[in-house]
C-alpha cells in the first residue's frame, strides 16, 4: 500500500477569497522543500497530497513541521475505489492498532461510488468485527476512530490526526526586515512574524572589532534555523562600528542607547525600501531594558513611518524561553559571544527619553552621511537550512 500524509488546510479555509492564494503559496512552499525527494505532491480544493516511500517518512515529517498553513495532517493508506479492495485493507490498517472499542466514519466526496457514506461505515465497521477479535463498537467514545475517505481518483484510510504547526504559509504577506540579533528574543520574533505568512528578510548590527566573528557566525546559525521554515533568508549585516563609536563619542552617555535604536531604525527604513518590505520586525519585549519602555519605544520610534512588529513585546520571558526552545534556537542564542547593544550598554540608560534632547544630541554629529557609507558597504548572505561550511568564506 502506497503511504499518503493528508494535509488538511486549517485556518486557510476561512480566507474565502484568498483560498487559491493560501494554498497555492503552501503547494509551492512544500514543493520547494522536497525538491531532489522522490515525494509526490498534489492537491485539490480541500486536501494536499504527499505521496512517498516509507523510507523517507523523518525526512517528510521534519519538512511537514518546520511548514507554516498545515493544522492537521494524516497518516494514510491509499487504495483503489474498489469495495472489496478497502474492506481487505481496512481489516489490515485496523489490525495495526491497540483498541478494544472503535468506530468508523466515512467520508464520500465522490457520488459515483455506489454505497452511501452511513451504509459504507456499518458494512465496514461489520468487516472489522467479523476479522479481529474481542473488540466492540462505540460510536459515542471510541478507542480508536477510522477514517474512510472516498475521494474522486483514491480512497484513504487514516486514524489518528496530526497537529501541524498551523499559521499561514510563508509568502501570503509581504516581506518585513527581521532585526536579529544573537540573543533569545529576536528568533523567536522572526519566528512568530513567519507563522502569520510574513517572508523574512534578516538584519544584524555589529560592531567588529567590539564583537566577534563568533558573534556573526551565532547570527548566522540562527538565521539557519529559522531558514527550517521557509526556503532561505537573506541576512544583512550592517558594519556599526563608526557610528556607535560616534554616538558614545558625541552624546551623552544615558542617552546612547536611545540613540543608537533610532539609528538602527533609519538604517533598517532604508535597507526595508530597497528591499520591498513593508515591515521592520524585532524582539522588543515591553519593560524588559530601559530603551523598551513604551516611552523610550515612542521616541524610538519617532524615526520611522514604517510598521513596527513587535511579535513577543507582550510575552514574559519566560514564554519567550519556552519557544525558542520549542524552535531549537535557544542553545544558540545563549551562547556567550558579545552583541553591538550589550558591549556598550552604558551604567545608567535613560528610562524615559526626552524626544528633543535626542534629536538636539544627533544634531551634534554628521551621522546621516556616516548611514549613507555604511549603507554602501553591507554584506548580504543568502541562508538556507544547509550545514556551515558554506559560509566559511565570509567568515
Ligand atoms: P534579544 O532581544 O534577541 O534576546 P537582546 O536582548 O540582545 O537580544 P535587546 O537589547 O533586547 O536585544 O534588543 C531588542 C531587539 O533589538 C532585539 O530583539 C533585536 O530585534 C534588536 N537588536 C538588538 N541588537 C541587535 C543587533 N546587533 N542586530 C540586529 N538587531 C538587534
Ligand atoms: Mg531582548
Amino acid at each position: 500500500m502506497k503511504r499518503v500524509i493528508l494535509i488538511a488546510y486549517g485556518e486557510l479555509t476561512t480566507k474565502k477569497g484568498n483560498r487559491n492564494f493560501f494554498v497555492k503559496t503552501l503547494y509551492e512552499n512544500l514543493k520547494a522543500k522536497l525538491q531532489g525527494t522522490p515525494c509526490e505532491i498534489t492537491k485539490d480544493l480541500s486536501r494536499m497530497y504527499l505521496t512517498f516511500e516509507e523510507k523517507d517518512q523523518d525526512l517528510i515529517l521534519d519538512v511537514i513541521n518546520h511548514t507554516f498553513g498545515i493544522l492537521t495532517y494524516y497518516f494514510a493508506y491509499q487504495m483503489e475505489n474498489d469495495v472489496e479492495e478497502i474492506k481487505k485493507r481496512i481489516v489490515d490498517i485496523m489490525n495495526l492498532e491497540q483498541f478494544q472499542t472503535f468506530k468508523i466514519e466515512t467520508k464520500r466526496s465522490n457520488k459515483d461510488f455506489p454505497i452511501p457514506s452511513l451504509e459504507f461505515s456499518r458494512m465496514l465497521g461489520g468487516v472489522v468485527l467479523k476479522n479481529i477479535e474481542g473488540i466492540s463498537v462505540d460510536v459515542h467514545h471510541p478507542d480508536v476512530t477510522c477514517f474512510v475517505e472516498i475521494r474522486r481518483d483514491f480512497t484513504y484510510i487514516y486514524t489518528k490526526p496530526m497537529k501541524g504547526i498551523g499559521g499561514y504559509p510563508v509568502g501570503t504577506q509581504p516581506r518585513g526586515m527581521l532585526m536579529l540579533s544573537g540573543g533569545i528574543d529576536s528568533p523567536v520574533a522572526g519566528y512568530l512574524a513567519m507563522k502569520r505568512g510574513i517572508l523574512l528578510d534578516a538584519v544584524y548590527f555589529e560592531a567588529i572589532p567590539h564583537t566577534s566573528l563568533e558573534a556573526r557566525e551565532k547570527v548566522i546559525t540562527l538565521c539557519q534555523k529559522l531558514a527550517k521554515y521557509t526556503s532561505k533568508i537573506r541576512l544583512h549585516i550592517v558594519p556599526f562600528t563608526e557610528l556607535q563609536e560616534a554616538i558614545y563619542k558625541n552624546c551623552e552617555s544615558s542617552y546612547c542607547i536611545t540613540i543608537m535604536r533610532r539609528m538602527m531604525y533609519r538604517i533598517m527604513e532604508r535597507l526595508a525600501k530597497k528591499n520591498h518590505a513593508f515591515a521592520i520586525i524585532n524582539g522588543e519585549s515591553i519593560g524588559q531594558v530601559a530603551s523598551q519602555t513604551l516611552t523610550s519605544m515612542k521616541v524610538i520610534n519617532e524615526v520611522t513611518c514604517y510598521p513596527v512588529i513587535r511579535p513577543v513585546c507582550c510575552l514574559d520571558k519566560l514564554e519567550i524561553i519556552d519557544l525558542a526552545r520549542k524552535i531549537d534556537t535557544y542553545e544558540t542564542s545563549i551562547l556567550p559571544y558579545e552583541d553591538c547593544c550589550t558591549i556598550f550598554v552604558p551604567k545608567h540608560p535613560v528610562i524615559n527619553p526626552n524626544l528633543e534632547a535626542a534629536k538636539k544630541m544627533e544634531e551634534s554629529f554628521d551621522y546621516q552621511s556616516m548611514i549613507e557609507t555604511l549603507l554602501k558597504n553591507i554584506k548580504t548572505i543568502s541562508v538556507t537550512d544547509v550545514k556551515k561550511e558554506t559560509f566559511q568564506d565570509l567568515l
